[in-house]
C-alpha cells in the first residue's frame, strides 16, 4: 500500500470540480484517508513548491495557489503515486490526454486544477508538511 498527497487547487474548488475529482479517486479504488479544505499560508505553499523557487513562474504560482481554499488529501492504494500522476495528466494542457483530470478540466499550465506527489520521497515530505 502506498500513500500520496493530492491537492485540488483553488480553481478546482472554485469551479465546483472537487466532487468529480473525489469521485474519480474513489471509483479507481483508492481510499481517501484524510482531507481538509482550507486556505493555506504562504509559508506552507513556499515549502511545498520549494523546488520551483528559482523558476520564472514561481510568483505567479504562489499568487494562484494563495487565491482561495484548496482541498488537501491523503490518498492510499496500490501504486497510488504513479497511478494518480497518470490520472492527473500532463501539466501542459496541450499535452494532457483527454480522460485525464487536467486533460478534461484544465486549459492553463498555471491553473491546472490538481497536484499529485511525483515520488515516494515527495509523497512522504508533502504528507508530513500538510497533515502534521
Ligand atoms: P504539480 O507539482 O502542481 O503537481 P507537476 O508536477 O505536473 O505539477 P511541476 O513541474 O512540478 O508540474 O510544476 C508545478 C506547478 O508549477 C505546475 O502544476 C504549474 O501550476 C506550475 N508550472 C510549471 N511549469 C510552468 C510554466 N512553464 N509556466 C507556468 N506555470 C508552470
Ligand atoms: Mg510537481
Amino acid at each position: 500500500m502506498e500513500k500520496t498527497f493530492i491537492m485540488v487547487k483553488p480553481d478546482g474548488v472554485k469551479r465546483g470540480i472537487m466532487g468529480e475529482i473525489i469521485s474519480k479517486i474513489e471509483k479507481k479504488g483508492f481510499e481517501i484517508k484524510q482531507a481538509k479544505l482550507f486556505k493555506p499560508s504562504r509559508e506552507l505553499i513556499e515549502k511545498h513548491y520549494e523546488e520551483h523557487k528559482e523558476k520564472t513562474f514561481f510568483n505567479e504560482l504562489m499568487d494562484y495557489i494563495l487565491s482561495g481554499p484548496v482541498m488537501a488529501m491523503e490518498v492510499e492504494g496500490e501504486s497510488a503515486i504513479e497511478i494518480m500522476r497518470k490520472m492527473i495528466g500532463n501539466k501542459d494542457p496541450k499535452l494532457a490526454s483527454l480522460g485525464t483530470i487536467r486533460g478534461d478540466f484544465a486549459n492553463s499550465i498555471t491553473k491546472n486544477i490538481i497536484h499529485g506527489s511525483d515520488s515516494i520521497k515527495s509523497a512522504q515530505c508533502e504528507l508530513n508538511l500538510w497533515f502534521n
